[in-house]
């Protein structure tokens, strides 16, 4: 590197990362969306849009470490992925965490044809 340049880190979460900062996210991926696209960022007027490669909501910290610069639509796409991680991961702890009620069986017959009853809890 020819600069020693410190990284940013913001303040709190909801810091927005100042333009010099963007700036330099986005030299630093040559001006590609950093989705894998290959698509080039800015064309046609399109807004770029930062985006935390871990998200905050999954335990990701507001840093230029942890930015990247994406086109709107792939901006789009992954945000809603992280959603769906986040919704993902509350089902699973609850599960964990016992706060999700048993599964109920269904009833049927026993061999000898008297019938099961599904589990009243
Ligand atoms: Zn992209």
């Amino acid at each position: 590197m020819a600069r020693d340049v410190k990284e940013w880190i913001g303040k709190t979460d909801g810091t927005p990362a100042p333009a010099r900062v963007k700036a330099r996210i986005v030299a630093a991926q040559d001006g590609i969306c950093a989705c894998g696209c290959g698509v080039k960022l800015g064309q046609a007027g399109e807004r770029i849009e930062f985006d935390h490669t871990v998200a905050l909501i999954l335990g990701g910290e507001n840093r230029e470490g942890n930015l990247r610069a994406l086109r709107r639509p792939c901006h789009a796409v992954k945000t809603s992925e992280d959603v769906a991680q986040k919704s993902k991961d509350a089902r699973v702890r609850k599960k964990h965490l016992g706060l999700t009620r048993p599964k109920r069986r269904l009833g049927g017959k026993r061999f000898d044809g008297t019938p099961i009853f599904p589990r009243k809890d």
